[in-house]
């Protein structure tokens, strides 16, 4: 039997960082530009960018809708920042037309951050991993409403001001999104094995520090 594949949406934004921590882990990916690639997925990551430029790539490539369908049928994902926007089920200041996956109940604030913190780093507590993890956020949303059965898995620290308790990473079932990119932080791979424990037949690594079961 072949190893599982995760697919990896390559319409826009960081893609090969993604990539390059699925290399490090040993796990088989795919670019995902057209319904095809969706065939046999393990699960999905959908990368940051702009929301709204891979929102109408999606639609131009005939992706929105068997996309929205594989998730709707229990592909598991994984969204960072506008991967989180495009996975939500509602989203507030975004275009009226912006494709919605809706494969995660929780409302999402785009570029909730504000003109003077559109960047910034913070260290995180995120449950289900152990230590703090190293966010950066660009232009990130934040998740202002979350549905029945959504975990919220970190949130900003105490010491950002308005932002402090902010939700920056929430789950539901197989459904994990963060609004920060821990594919940008060296040797960042935590969020990634978290994610990956929840697609099917995916062998990981022992992490650093873990001894071998
Ligand atoms: N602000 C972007 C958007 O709305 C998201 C930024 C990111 O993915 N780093 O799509």
């Amino acid at each position: 039997m072949s190893a599982p594949v995760i697919g990896v949406l390559a319409l826009q934004g960081g893609v090969a960082e993604h990539q390059r921590v699925l290399d490090r882990l040993g796990v088989a990916h795919r670019r995902v530009r057209r319904p095809a690639d969706l065939a046999d997925l393990a699960g999905i990551i959908l990368p940051g960018g702009e929301s709204t430029t891979i929102s109408r790539l999606l639609r131009t490539e005939g992706l929105a809708g068997p996309l929205a369908a594989a998730l709707a049928g229990g592909l598991p994902a994984f969204g960072t920042c506008a991967g989180m926007i495009l996975l939500a089920e509602e989203v507030l200041d975004t275009r009226p037309d912006a494709v919605r996956l809706g494969a995660l109940p929780v409302t999402v604030r785009r570029n909730a951050f504000g003109r003077q913190a559109q960047s910034f780093e913070a260290d995180l507590a995120v449950r289900g991993v152990a230590g703090e993890v190293h966010a950066v956020f660009i232009r990130a949303p934040q998740v202002t409403a979350v549905g029945p059965g959504v975990e919220v898995l970190a949130r900003v620290p105490a010491g950002h001001g308005p932002h402090s308790g902010a939700v920056v990473a929430v789950r539901h079932g197989a459904v994990l999104a963060t609004s920060f990119h821990p594919e940008c932080a060296p040797g960042e791979d935590r969020l990634h094995r978290l994610f990956l424990t929840g697609c099917a037949g995916i062998d990981l690594p022992a992490a650093a520090g873990e001894t071998g079961r």
